[in-house]
């Protein structure tokens, strides 16, 4: 397997990945998405609401705040030991992190109170950004609540997910044959400019090349079907949108411990059952 780095900062990962069958590519992928537990809020005691927002809907939007979960796997329980916890309301220091809030509207104009406003009692799990709206006070309005996260996985719901974005893409393999006049009717349908005319003839821009989305405009307008465009066999393009709960590495090296635990339980299982020896 090859991989190389086509993009990366705190949010966004993007490889290019060679000789990995697809389906192992997609387990990966798959497992960042709905295995790799982050912390998120999961429930909310009201103790005031004058707001014009139902509790609901408050709880809900608090739910969907990234959490910096970093250091989180030290310090709580994992989601299923703390599910049951949290379903019998027991909010435990070693299953949840808890939030305060309290706000009050302005005298004059309007109070919006973000996700900076609630005030953690673990300092290591607090907001990845402090300026997400949550809702908005006028004068007499009042919200006061205590909201309790634990950590959770993405198949429980989505607000546990490190990533806001999984994909990944085929490699675009595009050839023109000598049948190519250099009419360049493919080169004004390509919505991402990446062909161009050189020495009478249509050429892909190399460095414009990954951008292709399949479309296959161009080969519909080449009536003289000197353009084809198809994918290249196990190469693929994969990309992650991380929500900031956790780095892309941390991220990356959980979802491959996961997958491998997985693999080795079910392994057990078939050498159990006898079906390997
Ligand atoms: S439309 Fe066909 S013939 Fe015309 S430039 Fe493109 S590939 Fe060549
Ligand atoms: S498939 Fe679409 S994006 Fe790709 S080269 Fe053809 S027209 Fe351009």
């Amino acid at each position: 397997m090859n991989v190389e780095i086509l993009e990366k900062n705190q949010y966004a990962l993007k490889l290019y990945i060679r000789d990995l069958p697809l389906h192992v590519l997609n387990a990966i992928r798959r497992t960042v998405i709905s295995e790799v537990p982050v912390m998120a809020i999961d429930y909310v005691i009201f103790i005031e609401n004058s707001s014009v927002f139902y509790d609901e809907y408050i709880a809900h939007r608090l739910g969907l705040i990234p959490l910096d979960s970093e250091n989180a796997y030290d310090k709580y329980k994992s989601p299923e030991e703390c599910m049951e916890a949290g379903e019998k309301r027991i909010f435990s220091t070693d299953c949840f992190a808890k939030f305060d809030l309290e706000a009050e509207g302005l005298e004059n104009g309007m109070l919006t109170i973000y996700s900076g406003d609630l005030v953690p009692s673990d300092p290591d799990i607090k907001p990845v950004f402090d300026k997400i709206p949550l809702a908005k006070l006028v004068k007499g309005q009042r919200i006061k609540l205590e909201a309790f996260a634990r950590l959770g996985r993405g198949r429980e719901h989505i607000k546990w997910s490190p990533v806001s974005v999984a994909t990944h893409k085929y490699v675009p393999k595009i050839i023109v044959n000598d049948n190519c006049n250099g009419c360049g009717k493919c080169i004004d349908v390509c919505p991402r400019g990446l062909l161009k005319l050189s020495d009478g003839k249509v050429s892909v821009d190399k460095s414009r090349e990954l951008s292709c989305n399949f479309c296959r405009l161009c080969e519909q307008v080449c009536e003289l079907r000197a353009i084809k465009v198809s994918h290249k066999e196990n190469e693929y393009i994969l990309y992650f949108e991380f929500t900031g709960a956790l780095s892309p590495r941390k991220t990356l090296v959980e979802a491959s411990n996961i997958l491998i635990k997985k693999l080795d339980e079910f392994e057990e299982k078939l050498k159990n059952l006898g079906v390997i020896q």
